[in-house]
């Protein structure tokens, strides 16, 4: 294998075109050499402000010490045994842990995976052995994942679905509600009624997903007169009401579970992402005579629950109470948030500033008209970002949404040098 002596970020990139599919897409054409807290340096040497988090994964930023600490002390003791094979405690703390978190007064139970669409994958195992039944409701914009029932959920085409179907059968897409794009609580749920209507009998239904805030679709929020008509819903039908958590959860929008906010407790959430501030593992928490309902044998998975992920996770639950990163999660979406309004004051390009917490985004359209989504101008302010040192995400159904989701535990001075890059940005891609 070839090996630069003194590799740049070009030269990396040639050779990863060489050897990695197309398909797995890239943001920048930067190779990571270390990284700590809000910060990354690439191999030449370059600094960014990290505003993308591994997507969502960083709350406690890169590297956090007391993260870092738990997880060494877990190499020197075991790394793998497979839970069902030899149990270790660290997963059942874990799981006593969330459940204790979780909303909802009922008894939980927490079972652990690896990545965030197996825990989709699973909630939605657990909800039809329950109930005994087949469909499932989720959302337009909705992203849930890449296997294949998380594609069937997810509610966007291009590019998660493109040339992979079919998809498996019973998924159903309600409509989620959008201000900007007039579709308003009172048609999300006509759109509920219709599929009952035109679709599939609600007792047919064994779960109704949803993003409390979706992710991937634009950082829309749902607003809490859906949540409290969805949870009648279910109720009314025996359908079991899942919240994917995997992007809001683990305190990104100022409450441990998004949900919190809502006061609806839903009988499922999955969880993944920030939770191990940086390794992979993912839950599901529920209602415990729901998680009861597979038998033996019907959940788990070889790395399922990892002593070094749940380690991990021990330590970012500890280091949320330590640095009281909830009422940290508020003041930096605050921040934020008065940033991206300053910037939508200036630019009539920047149609909305809307999020929950510290889960902040603007939305670009041409004029600020909400019919001509600016998809082009986000990726090009991305790209002026990332050559003044700031890594930048887009999202959106439209692809004309820059979202934050940098670490909680960076810097009022680091977030705000983002926010001054992103002001710069803005201006040097409409200047194009
Ligand atoms: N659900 C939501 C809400 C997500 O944001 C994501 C990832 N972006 C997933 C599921 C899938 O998680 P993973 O990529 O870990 O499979």
């Amino acid at each position: 294998m070839h090996r630069d002596p003194l590799p740049s970020n070009a030269s990396l990139y040639a050779r990863r075109e060489a050897a990695v599919p197309r398909g797995v897409g890239h943001s920048h054409q930067i190779f990571i050499d270390r990284a700590e807290n809000g910060e990354i340096w690439d191999v030449q040497g370059q600094r960014y402000i990290d505003f993308a988090g591994g997507i969502a994964v960083l709350n406690t930023g890169h590297r956090h010490p007391a993260v870092v600490q738990a997880v060494k002390d877990q190499l020197d003791r075991y790394t793998h045994t497979c839970f069902q094979v030899v149990a270790y405690e660290p997963y059942v703390e874990l799981a006593e842990r969330l459940n204790a978190k979780a909303p909802g007064n009922f008894a939980k139970k927490t079972l652990f995976l690896t990545t965030g669409a197996e825990a989709v994958e699973n909630a939605v195992k657990i909800a039809r052995a329950h109930t005994g039944r087949s469909g499932v409701i989720a959302f337009t914009g909705g992203y849930h994942g890449r296997t294949m029932m998380t594609l069937g959920l997810t509610g966007k085409v291009a590019p998660y679905k493109t040339g992979f179907g079919p998809f498996p059968a019973e998924i159903f897409h309600a409509r989620f509600p959008n201000e900007l794009h007039g579709v308003s609580v009172q048609d999300a749920i006509d759109s509920l009624e219709a599929l009952f209507k035109n679709d599939v009998e609600p007792s047919r239904v064994a779960a109704i997903i949803i993003e409390p805030v979706q992710g991937e679709g634009g950082f829309n929020v749902a607003p809490t007169a859906l949540l409290q008509h969805l949870r009648a819903v279910c109720d009314q039908h025996g359908i079991l009401l899942i919240a994917d958590e995997v992007q809001t959860g683990a305190g990104r929008t100022g409450k441990w579970f998004a949900m919190e906010h809502s006061g609806v407790a839903p009988d499922m959430i999955t969880l993944a992402k920030s939770m191990a501030g940086g390794f992979p593992i993912s839950a599901v928490i529920g209602r415990a005579d729901v998680m009861d309902a597979p038998n033996p044998g019907g959940l788990g998975g070889t790395y399922a629950g990892s002593p070094l992920a749940c380690a991990a996770a021990l330590a970012v639950m500890d280091v949320f109470e330590k640095e009281n990163l909830l009422q940290r999660a508020e003041d930096v979406g605050q921040r934020l948030t008065e940033g991206l309004q300053a910037l939508a004051q200036q630019h009539r390009c920047v149609a909305q500033v809307r999020g929950l917490g510290a889960m902040v985004a603007m939305e670009l359209c041409q004029d600020g008209n909400p019919h001509r989504p600016d998809a082009a101008l986000a990726k090009a302010l991305a790209a002026h970002a990332a050559q003044r040192g700031l890594i930048l995400l887009t999202c959106g159904t439209y692809g004309n949404v820059v979202r934050i989701l940098v670490p909680l535990t960076a810097s009022d001075a680091v977030i705000d040098e983002g926010l001054a890059i992103i002001g710069a940005s803005l201006q040097a891609a409409l200047a194009g």
